[in-house]
């Protein structure tokens, strides 16, 4: 589409770091999906993911946390799965240790 701050440049899908005030607490978000301005730079959220910061930067608030760094949460798939299969070689070994202790 095209840019509606500076009406020249087109926007195109990329990301960009969202920065929310509330009060004292800054939350910045990194990485967040959005439609960029190829001209000035402007930033274009998806109504659903501007609602998604709103709500995380209202539990930063909620935490007390003065500044906030947040990566957007589609970087953190890697880290949930990281922790699956930590979880999964945990329950392993723990299977193993009776077998041990009885030997
Ligand atoms: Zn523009």
């Amino acid at each position: 589409m095209k840019c509606v701050i500076c009406k020249q440049g087109e926007t195109r899908p990329g990301t960009t770091t969202v920065t929310i005030q509330r009060g004292d607490s800054t939350v910045i978000f990194k990485g967040v999906p959005a439609d960029v301005c190829e001209n000035c730079g402007e930033y274009y959220l998806l109504e659903d993911i501007t609602r998604q910061l709103f709500q995380r930067a209202e539990e930063a608030v909620q935490k007390g946390a003065e500044v906030e760094i947040l990566r957007w949460r589609a970087t953190s798939h890697p880290i949930r799965h990281a922790i699956l299969s930590w979880a999964r070689s945990v329950l392993l070994s723990s299977k193993e240790l009776p077998t041990r202790a009885i030997r």
